[in-house]
């Protein structure tokens, strides 16, 4: 094993004082054009636009599988070697594919200009060209930008910079309308089920992104934000800047988290504890025995996490609490201690890292030799020839995970490569 000491941790404080293994080295993860995959599916009246090379548009065009019935609702513009040697003016050659493709769509109603790594080198300004063709298109489409650049981020950052750009054309709400704001995108089934339990509870609900790009949520005073992402720190910057409260939760995964999640609203609008209980007694219990099916494969197992997806800390703390996994090291691409203030206290005391240094990390991994590693899709394969369990990490941003009816499929994502292996040695 290579490389710095790992810090002494306090088992008594969860992980909210662990030292954090803080790492700055080659790092192996996707890009945020990524985000594109699940955020095209959920703005079904919205495109996006990438500005970049054939190795972007392989990579959304592989993520994002082709779509034959429909109308596709991504592209790249791609930029070819005149416009990388600066010979061509990227803005006309812009301007003209954004022309042709909404005179071919008029069903588009949100058109994302989204940056990439060779955009960003060529300095070409997207926000300048969103200003621009915004005010051509004025009144009939929005017209925004963010990037999706691989320089310096991590795959889930996509979504945090596409919200992003999103927050400054939500509508105001008056000062005494109250809501939450359920911030990060869910699988529609998903939202179906929180709309339900809200509705029960009666809390007026809004979900950010919405499923049309010309629905946006309102926000003011009143918006109360609950994240059901860890990865959107931007985005909550953004919202609490136009007057949200950030409600301080655990994330939605499993019983543990959707309760206290769900219950962080309930308190923000004085709901009896007894409307409370009641309104998510039978999905709760569902979801108890649902998770209770895998505990007996998972339970003492060692586990080992990757940064990857920023999922990694309330995924660590459902494992830990729910199905009785050990941690061995739970690393994660940044650590923002605001948005996981609720959930340190809750993950058992194990070794917190942030950041990367790919190979380190590899070296501590086939020491330990964990039972399980949820790692991105490049490490995957190394680490099965090494004789080591995997998980891709990315499947767990792509599945509906989040709420009690999804608690035992969550559970399911990480006992069936053990449930595999154990069948093959039968
Ligand atoms: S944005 Fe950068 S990292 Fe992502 S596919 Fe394009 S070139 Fe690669």
């Amino acid at each position: 094993m290579t490389g710095t000491a790992l810090p002494t941790i306090n088992p008594a404080t969860g992980c909210v004082d662990a030292p954090v293994l803080r790492e700055r080295g080659q790092r192996e993860v996707f890009c945020g054009l990524t985000g594109i995959v699940w955020l095209h599916r959920k703005m079904q009246d919205a495109f996006f636009l990438v500005v970049g090379s054939r190795t972007c548009a392989h990579l959304i065009q592989s993520a994002a599988g082709v779509m034959i019935f429909a109308e596709p609702r991504f592209a790249t513009a791609i930029l070819g070697d005149r416009d990388l040697a600066g010979m061509a003016d990227c803005n006309e050659e812009l301007d003209r594919v954004v022309r042709e493709l909404l005179a071919r769509r008029p069903d588009i109603s949100t058109l994302f200009l989204v940056g990439s790594c060779p955009s960003e080198v060529i300095k070409l300004d997207l926000g300048r060209a969103a200003e621009r063709l915004g005010g051509e298109y004025a009144g009939r489409v929005r017209i925004l930008n963010y990037s999706g650049s691989g320089i310096e981020t991590t795959f889930t950052q996509g979504e945090d910079a596409c919200l992003k750009a999103l927050v400054p054309v939500l509508p105001e709400a008056p000062a005494t309308q109250e809501s939450v704001l359920v911030c990060g995108t869910l699988a529609d089934v998903v939202e179906d089920q929180f709309g339900r339990l809200f509705a029960e509870l009666g809390i007026p609900v809004q979900f950010f992104p919405p499923r049309r790009a010309t629905q946006l949520p309102s926000i003011g005073s009143g918006t109360k934000l609950l994240l059901a992402q860890p990865f959107l720190n931007e985005t909550t910057r953004a919202l609490q800047s136009c007057g949200a409260t950030l409600l301080a939760a655990p994330y939605p995964l499993g019983v543990e988290g959707t309760t206290a999640w769900l219950r962080a609203a309930a308190e923000a609008f004085g709901i009896a504890p007894e409307r409370f209980a009641s309104a998510i007694a039978a999905p709760a219990q569902r979801a108890r025995t649902a998770v209770a099916r895998y505990r007996s494969t998972l339970e003492g197992k060692r586990l080992f996490f990757f940064p990857d997806s920023q999922l990694e800390i309330p995924l660590a703390r459902f494992l830990a609490r729910e199905l009785g996994v050990e941690l061995l090291e739970v690393g994660t691409p940044y650590l923002d201690r605001a948005l996981v203030a609720a959930e340190l206290p809750l993950v058992p005391a194990t070794q917190l890292a942030e950041g990367q240094d790919v190979e380190k990390q590899l070296d501590r991994c086939l020491a330990a030799r964990p039972d399980l590693t949820i790692c991105g899709l490049g490490l995957a394969n190394p680490l099965e020839a090494e004789g080591l369990r995997t998980k891709w990490s990315i499947e767990l941003v792509f599945s509906p995970i989040q709420g009690f009816d999804q608690a035992g499929d969550l559970a399911e994502l990480f006992a069936r490569p053990l449930q595999r292996i154990a069948r093959l040695k039968v």
